[in-house]
């Protein structure tokens, strides 16, 4: 990292060559919510504010606000007051790659959120509203998203296992927003990132002890690092719960969340209504009984006198915290047992919480969850000559080139796209 900071402290490649400050991640921030209108606000350090590729203002400081209106595709900019006037572009870069700023959105009204280093704002492709990327160091990146998924009381071996995955994620899908003008969106929809970590140091230590490393299949493709808050017991094969059956998101016995929060649960569900369901789904049966249902070890299907209907389904319908429970008729109801939370595919968070209690190391972690795996470390500096050749770890490697050039402003990756 030193020589990243070599180049980015100087401030003579600062406006032009950005791209040579390496390992930086594009952000859509609010992709779902077409902001109309928000406050750019300077949080600490200094930041230089390019208009249309032209510097307008060369340091807006510490507390100093900007104002951003989408008008007519392009941007209306206020600075302290003083309309600027309207572009097709913003750029606010942290001076020496350093800075942090918050953004809020006035139109629809969002919550204050800070973020390191920098922001680029435009009209969206869609012409919905703005555009705003945050342009910030993986480290930076990685730690907001582990934090957003994680609280911060765990042990550190865990940590280092969600930043693997977290990473992971981030290389398998690093051009997924490539047509849109960045690389990962801050939803659901990639991996959930709400900005600067806040809380927890030692998420921050996890992501750099972990620095470039990854966890691939046996096709040397990095994997799909699917999670979930409890198995309940046991974790399912993927191809149970989505259609794709994945050689390393195999079903495992798990005990170590057997304990933990989130193992257990119990539903009531009026009889006349699961039944109504069952029924629109083909089982049909005389006896209430014979709607009963055990499962010692994880099924895919409800199924009844040959009749069956997906556990997913189920679990959708009546909103179950997971697939894994047995069902009883008592009374007028029918009474659910069930194992686990969420959908039971890859790693069981609080078992893998509770295995770095016990003293296991992430590899341990990831290879109890994650069958036929290895886990590969892109670290620059570490990287060997021989996975530099090996041409499917080279095309996952984002950083695979001397300065690469994922850096791009968003104007010029959607000029690439078109
Ligand atoms: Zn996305
Ligand atoms: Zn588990």
């Amino acid at each position: 990292m030193s020589y990243m900071r070599l180049c980015c402290g100087a401030a003579a490649c600062l406006f032009f060559s950005l791209s040579l400050c390496a390992q930086k991640v594009s952000v859509g921030l609010f992709f779902d919510v077409p902001v109309k209108a928000a406050t750019f606000t300077v949080q600490s350090g200094s930041y230089a504010i390019i208009v249309d590729d032209t510097l307008l203002i060369a340091a807006l400081d510490r507390g100093a606000s900007m104002q951003l209106l989408h008008s007519n595709g392009g941007l209306r900019v206020r600075i302290a007051g003083d309309n600027m006037g309207t572009f097709a572009s913003v750029k606010a870069v942290g001076m020496g790659d350093e800075g942090i700023f918050s953004i809020i959105g006035a139109n629809p009204q969002l919550s204050s959120r800070s973020y390191a280093q920098h922001a680029f704002i435009r009209s969206a492709n869609d012409g919905s509203g703005l555009l705003i990327v945050n342009q910030l160091n993986e480290d930076f990146y990685l730690s907001g998203v582990v934090e957003a998924e994680t609280g911060c009381s765990a042990k550190p071996e865990f940590f280092k296992t969600q930043a693997i995955l977290s990473r992971t994620y981030l290389y398998a899908h690093f051009n997924r927003h490539a047509k849109d003008g960045f690389n990962l969106c801050d939803g659901v929809h990639c991996q959930a990132y709400k900005g600067l970590l806040t809380r927890c140091r030692r998420i921050r230590t996890a992501v750099d002890e972990t620095e470039g490393t990854i966890v691939i299949d046996s096709e040397k493709r990095p994997i799909t690092p699917s999670f979930h808050a409890n198995c309940g017991g046991q974790t399912s094969h993927s191809e149970n719960v989505w259609r794709e059956k994945l050689p390393y998101l195999r079903s495992v016995k798990d005990d170590y969340c057997k304990q933990q929060q989130g193992a257990r649960w119990q539903k009531r569900i009026a009889l006349t209504e699961w039944r109504g369901y069952m029924s629109q789904n083909g089982i049909r049966v005389k006896n209430s009984k014979q709607l009963e249902l055990a499962q010692p070890s994880r099924k895919k299907y409800y199924e009844v006198g040959g009749k069956k209907v997906e556990l997913t389904k189920i679990r959708q319908r009546f909103g179950l915290r997971s697939t894994f429970f047995d069902v009883r008729v008592v009374g007028g109801d029918v009474a659910l047992t069930g194992r686990g939370y969420g959908h039971g595919v890859g790693m069981c968070q609080e078992g893998a919480i509770q295995m770095a209690e016990q003293g296991a190391k992430c590899e341990d972690i990831l290879r109890h969850y994650y069958k036929n795996t290895s886990i590969i470390s892109f670290n620059q500096a570490h990287s060997t000559p021989a996975m530099r050749q090996d041409s499917m770890l080279y095309l996952f490697n984002p950083w695979r080139n001397e300065t690469p050039d994922t850096t791009t402003f968003i104007d010029d990756q959607v000029m690439q796209n078109k």
